[in-house]
């Protein structure tokens, strides 16, 4: 789960991270008054949207006065914006951030991440922070500095000093700073379970002080139960609509651009099932995971929620029923048959428990189910249904 800068910034706040002052606002009356409230003479109106890229994308805007603050938090509130990150759609801009602008002198690049190959937290970090990192990362990957941190001993304050003094912040003032940031930091990742905190860029401004002008995380949804105070940062408009729906529902929902809509149960088999369509020359449309135990009411919802997607051509159910029962899956497909008036091609791959059962139950239907024996053969026929369609 992503939340916004500013309730990263706050967060920050929290573990006594350096961030500017500053505060949400959802108008300009408001956006004014925030800026009246910060004070000095120069602020940044910054859109809060779950993707990063805006300062390249005008979503990230100096004001010299108050009026300046209400003029441009009109523009950017209701403006589609379109980063990199947010794929060409864009996003619609809801609310912003204003804050005191600072006098950068230098932008760092310092982030906190579970490095999946090594299974442990790693820092990565780099002397060229700013809005071009991902150019760094792929131009020049040996200006990017990395440490693993050990989880039995937590992050020592060697390993600290020696990214510190591969940014270049040998002298004390800034030595100790960055030292207290990175501790801070991880704490904050550790508390909170999340699998990334990007700083992005740690800025070095006047006086020598470092501070966060960018803060980006991400939590492992596993482990929201155990953050009430995370979850309820949640916002669900910056999320897939289908998704947050799934969710609702117990089920697991992913968005893709093919047209075969795909049931499964299981992560596994969704790759399993995603590999078949393509290499049959198909493309999936979306997966929906219906997980163990499904009901025929979660087969019904499951199908209701894929078919919502216009590009749906042909739909792939794909269960191998180990706590999962396959004359309840079949059930709920009836169910689903019958209740959504579903006229699409409905292709069933059925294995595992109660599979005669399953099977059975979907041919004395009567219903259109194609059914096939195993997930190359689904695969198969949900293709040639969506090009037989085509042509
Ligand atoms: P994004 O990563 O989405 O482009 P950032 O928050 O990193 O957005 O902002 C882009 C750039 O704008 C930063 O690299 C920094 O140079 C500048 N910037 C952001 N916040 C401030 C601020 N409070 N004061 C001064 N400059 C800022
Ligand atoms: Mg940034």
């Amino acid at each position: 789960m992503n939340i916004h800068e500013y309730q990263a910034k706050e967060l920050l706040r929290s573990y006594g991270v350096a961030v500017p002052a500053g505060n949400v606002a959802f108008s300009d009356s408001q956006a004014q008054a925030v800026a009246e409230q910060i004070g000095g003479q120069r602020w940044v109106v910054k859109a809060q949207i779950h993707a990063g890229g805006r300062g390249k994308a005008g979503g990230v805007k100096v004001a010299d006065s108050i009026e300046e603050v209400g003029r441009i938090t009109d523009e950017m509130i209701g403006m589609n914006l379109v980063t990199h990150q947010t794929g060409p759609q864009g996003r619609v801009v809801k609310r912003i951030l204003v804050e005191e602008a600072s006098d950068i002198q230098n932008e760092l690049y310092l982030s906190f991440v579970i490095d999946r190959a090594t299974q442990r937290v790693t820092i990565v970090a780099s002397r060229e922070g700013g809005t071009e990192i991902e150019e760094v990362a792929s131009h020049s990957p040996e200006k990017i500095i990395t440490e693993t941190i050990d989880p039995a001993l937590g992050l020592a304050d060697f390993q600290c000093r020696k990214v510190a003094a591969a940014l270049g912040m040998n002298d004390k003032t800034r030595m100790t700073q960055l030292v207290r940031i990175m501790k801070r930091l991880y704490r904050c990742f550790r508390d909170k379970d999340a699998l990334q905190v990007e700083i992005n860029p740690l800025a070095q401004v006047a006086g020598d002080k470092l501070i966060c002008l960018d803060a980006k995380f991400n939590f492992d949804d596993n482990a929201l139960y155990r953050h009430p105070d995370i979850n309820e940062l949640r916002d669900l408009e910056e999320e897939d609509p289908k998704e947050v729906e799934a969710s609702g529902h117990d089920l697991n929902y992913i968005a893709l651009d093919g047209d075969i809509g795909c049931i499964v149960n299981g992560a596994g088999l969704a790759m399993a099932t995603m590999d078949a369509i393509t290499l049959h020359d198909g493309k999936p449309a979306n997966f929906l995971d219906v997980g163990g135990g499904a009901s025929p009411e979660k087969v019904t919802n499951a199908c209701r929620i894929v078919m919502e997607d216009p590009n749906v051509k042909a739909l792939l159910i794909n269960i191998f029923a180990g706590i999962n029962r396959c004359d309840w899956i079949a059930t709920g497909l009836i169910q689903a048959y019958t209740t959504l008036n579903i006229d699409l091609p409905m292709v069933v791959r059925l294995a595992g428990t109660n599979v005669e059962e399953g099977r059975k139950i979907l041919e004395e239907s009567k219903l259109p189910f194609l059914q096939a024996d195993n997930l190359d053969d689904a695969a198969a026929k949900a293709v040639a249904t969506v090009k037989g369609e085509q042509t």
